[in-house]
């Protein structure tokens, strides 16, 4: 069967696709403290590179609402949401119990405007879901995004709140199955265990695996009860190179479109898994990195890109304004552009940049086996009863239908569209000062006006509130037949040969 596993009338890509990309141009300006590896500028970076290559005219450009304590709160427990809202640098020392016990304070730093950030990345994950739950655009993009390790009481791996969880519950109200793809070195543990008992949505993570942060993700890993077989893992080891890693990701990929079917795609586009990584240990070029969002975009279901991790930030910018040619279907000059982040890129000035000679320690008897695997496990699906894949839930979970939700998504859509950057217009000015707030225009509307937007637009009762009773049962304690059933390992690995000398050596994400 070819591999091309696309499901276009007309051919991989012979349709052009709408895509609205999510950015705050305060979210470079973040800083998650001295010698730390998360660096959001690289967010600022990668819009630069976007803008001076022209790409911002193809989409739309949107400034995301920012997500409320009731948003965050779908996921994520009151109290941890109440404490990432009133935690600062200066009140810390007077909270120690609270840092430990939320997992607050090393990998995950309190730093200033910790919590906006926070509202900042999921908001536009969210903003990103509503859009393509109303069809107003194919591809959404939010290259802030994409924190993966956030558990629903605590911080993990640089992620304070889990924008992905979120994004997908907001999927669920209108779809009834969401696929997540995780290209992160890292595993996407957050999302896996948020829906480890559920059919509704399908994880795959394909990571680094064995004495590396955050240690979960095991190929035995396949999820629990009704979500049997719905989470995937697919284990790598150092020095994958893009021919290898396409050979599973291509045909694994191919056999989860077909026999899972889902509405809407979510991809987590991770660019730690990059040669040259200051914390990964992978060998993917970026043209590699890129195909896998060529070949899920190929599939022409609604699909949510994300950012994750990417700590050689010269390389995640590249990554990901290449990664946003493939999704506007535009092929960008390996020369790079004149900006203001120019001197980033030296000695080369190219986007690309030559994977390294490392070792792969990925056999091929091994990748065969791993493929092997995976395949079987997804065979058990394809030969489910089809109904599996047919049902919905039954009316009297769903929710009342609510009268104002669509003038609700409305007003967020009018809301979104009124802050539209007008991408069309020499951008010069701002570009020279990225901090220029100008760019886009601010909501008009009062903050009750906001609170019932949020509160209608995204706390409408949902169809997948099921998802969640048995991951609140597992965490109060108790072993329900549901509960997920992961181990938590703690980081303990580090990767101390891609730290400078002299810095903190972070394990992680
Ligand atoms: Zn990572």
């Amino acid at each position: 069967m070819e591999t091309g596993g696309n499901s276009l009338p007309s051919g991989p890509d012979g349709v052009k696709r709408k895509v609205n990309y999510f950015y705050d141009p305060e979210v470079g300006n973040y800083y998650y403290g001295q010698g730390h590896p998360m660096k959001p500028h690289r967010i600022r970076m990668t819009h630069a590179l976007l803008a001076h290559y022209g790409l911002l005219q193809h989409m739309q450009v949107l400034k995301p609402f920012p997500a409320r304590d009731r948003d965050l709160c779908r996921f994520h427990a009151d109290d941890y949401v109440t404490f990432l809202r009133s935690i600062t640098p200066e009140t810390q020392q007077d909270q120690l119990r609270q840092l430990k016990r939320f997992n607050v304070g090393e990998d995950c730093p309190v730093f200033d405007g910790l919590y906006n950030f926070c509202q900042t990345y999921a908001g536009g994950s969210v903003g990103g879901a509503v859009k393509l739950n109303h069809g107003l655009c194919d591809i959404a993009i939010n290259w802030a995004g994409g924190l993966h390790h956030a558990k629903k009481c605590e911080a993990s791996g640089f992620c304070y709140v889990n924008d992905i969880v979120l994004a997908i519950l907001e999927l669920l109200k209108q779809h009834e199955r969401v696929l997540y793809v995780d290209i992160d070195i890292h595993h996407g543990d957050g999302v896996e265990e948020a829906f480890y008992t559920t059919d509704r949505v399908m994880t795959v993570s394909f990571h680094k695996f064995g004495d590396y942060f955050p240690g979960t993700g095991d190929i035995r890993d396949i999820g629990h009860g009704k979500g049997k077989y719905y989470s995937l893992n697919v284990p790598l080891d150092d020095g994958i190179d893009d021919e290898s890693y396409q050979s599973l990701f291509k045909p694994i990929m191919e056999k989860v479109m077909e026999v899972f079917r889902p509405g809407a795609v979510v991809l987590q586009c991770g660019a730690d898994s990059l040669s040259g990584d200051r914390l990964g240990c992978f060998n993917l070029s970026i043209k590699g990195h890129a195909e896998c969002v060529r070949y899920m975009r190929s599939f022409n279901v609604p699909l949510l890109l994300l950012g994750g991790g990417g700590y050689t930030i010269r390389n995640v910018a590249r990554c990901w304004c290449y990664e946003t040619g493939v999704a506007l279907g535009v092929e960008v000059d390996d020369k790079m552009p004149q900006h203001e982040y120019y001197e980033y890129f030296g000695p080369d000035y190219t986007l690309h940049v030559a994977p390294s000679n490392m070792e792969n320690k990925n056999s091929r008897p091994l990748l065969d086996d791993i493929r092997a695997k995976l395949l079987d496990y997804l065979s058990k699906l394809q030969h489910a009863p089809s109904i599996q894949f047919q049902e919905r839930p039954p009316d009297t979970e769903l929710p009342e239908a609510n009268e104002d939700e669509d003038d609700a998504n409305e007003r967020w859509d009018d809301h979104d569209s009124d802050m539209e950057v007008e991408e069309r217009k020499p951008m010069l000015s701002n570009l020279q000062n990225p901090r220029v707030k100008r760019e886009i225009v601010e909501p008009e509307l009062k903050e009750e006006d906001q609170s019932a937007i949020a509160e209608n637009t995204l706390g409408i009762d949902t169809a997948s509130d099921d998802i969640f009773c048995a991951k609140a049962s597992a965490e109060m304690g108790s072993m329900s037949i549901e509960e997920p059933v992961n181990v938590k390992v703690e980081p303990e690995n580090l990767n101390k040969s891609s730290d400078p000398p002299g810095q903190v050596a972070y394990p992680k994400i």
